[in-house]
């Protein structure tokens, strides 16, 4: 399987039948995240007992740590129905209007990728998060005239993997920010125990540490790791899967001690090699890599800054001594330093 599947976000095909049966449905089935969940606890048991929706939230953190899922069960907490959508996908106002005017009471909208609502549909959110309305144009030409339409009540959850990328306005309608962080291999180790035991399949503690300590802090990438090992220990042993075995299987998979893939480790080397360790703009990065920028700054760096192996500057980005050492090679001589002669 090659790295960008394991990343991958949209799940298909065999994937996604997987997906369904090892997402978590409740707040106490998802390890992790315990700030937020803490956070979300009190918020839907208020909003409950006061019968009102729940304040419009917004999810933002690199992919695959559980946006979705915990929208999701935001809305079976609350007894509510949610409708997903993403912000490519809705192109036009009257789009936006059509899945808000179908929302019942209460229930959720979840936007993934919400930095990527075009400016006219964002618009149009404004006055439904702010005032539960829409306006409608009737008509066209000289002849058209807008007409305002009143929402039931709901919950806007937006989900996105640049916050950084969202405007002002947007950000200012929503009540509450969840930033996900990475996951410690602790947690990752009961989310790989967690689906083992759906799944049937025998491991031991040490195995899911291994697994867990190698899946780049990301629950998505976790769960994919353990298929492929699954698969390893059915065709080389009895199925069942030990520290040993998952370390051969992921070392079958090019995945190295820190969880590293062959595309984390082709930009690192990008950087010492080809920009003597930078600084480097994010867009030469991607044409050297032959990668897409946006899959390097969403999916691959903010694990890579998080390792402490790449540091972002004004300049560019930049090659720690760190990232040097792990791949055996000597770090030029810092610039902060003075010379010592
Ligand atoms: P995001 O929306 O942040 O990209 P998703 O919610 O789609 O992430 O999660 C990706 C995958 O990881 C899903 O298969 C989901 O079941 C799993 N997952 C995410 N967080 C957890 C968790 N805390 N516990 C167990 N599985 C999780």
């Amino acid at each position: 399987m090659a790295d960008d599947e394991i990343l991958r976000s949209n799940p298909t095909g065999d994937d996604a039948v997987y997906d369904e049966q090892i997402r978590p449905k409740r707040l106490d089935e998802f390890p992790g995240q315990q700030a937020i969940k803490d956070k979300l606890n009190i918020a839907i048991q208020a909003a409950k007992q006061r019968s009102e929706p729940l304040d419009h939230l917004l999810m933002s953190g690199p992919p695959g740590l559980g946006k979705t899922t915990l929208a999701r069960i935001i809305a079976q907490e609350m007894g509510v129905d949610i409708k997903s959508t993403s912000g490519p996908v809705v192109e036009r106002q009257a789009d936006l209007s059509a899945i808000l005017t179908s929302l019942e009471e209460f229930d959720v909208l979840f936007i993934d990728e919400i930095h990527r609502l075009n400016n006219a549909v964002e618009e149009t959110l404004y006055s439904a998060m702010e005032d539960f309305e829409v306006d409608i144009m009737l008509g066209k030409g000289p002849t058209a005239r807008s007409l305002k339409i009143g929402l039931k009540p709901f919950t806007l959850i937006g989900a996105t993997t640049r916050a950084g990328l969202l405007t002002a306005p947007l950000r200012a309608r929503f009540g509450d920010v969840c930033r996900f962080e990475f996951y410690s291999p602790a947690e990752l180790r009961a989310i790989v125990l967690r689906s083992a035991r759906i799944f049937n399949v025998p491991i031991d503690s040490d195995g899911a540490l291994e697994i867990a300590s190698r899946s780049r802090g990301t629950a998505r990438v976790a769960n994919r790791l353990l298929r492929r090992v699954r698969d390893y220990a059915q065709v080389k042993s009895d199925g069942a899967i030990t520290r040993e075995l998952a370390d051969a299987a992921l070392k079958l998979l090019r995945i190295d001690d820190l969880g590293l893939d062959d595309m984390d480790k082709a930009i690192i080397r990008t950087v010492i090699d080809k920009f003597n360790g930078g600084p480097v703009g994010i867009s030469s990065l991607a044409v050297a890599i032959g990668e897409e920028s946006q899959t390097l700054e969403e999916v691959h760096e903010p694990f890579l800054i998080q390792l402490g192996f790449i540091k972002r500057t004004p300049q560019g980005r930049v090659a720690t001594p760190l990232a040097y050492k792990h791949f055996g090679l000597q770090a030029p001589p810092s610039e902060d330093q003075p010379p010592l002669f």
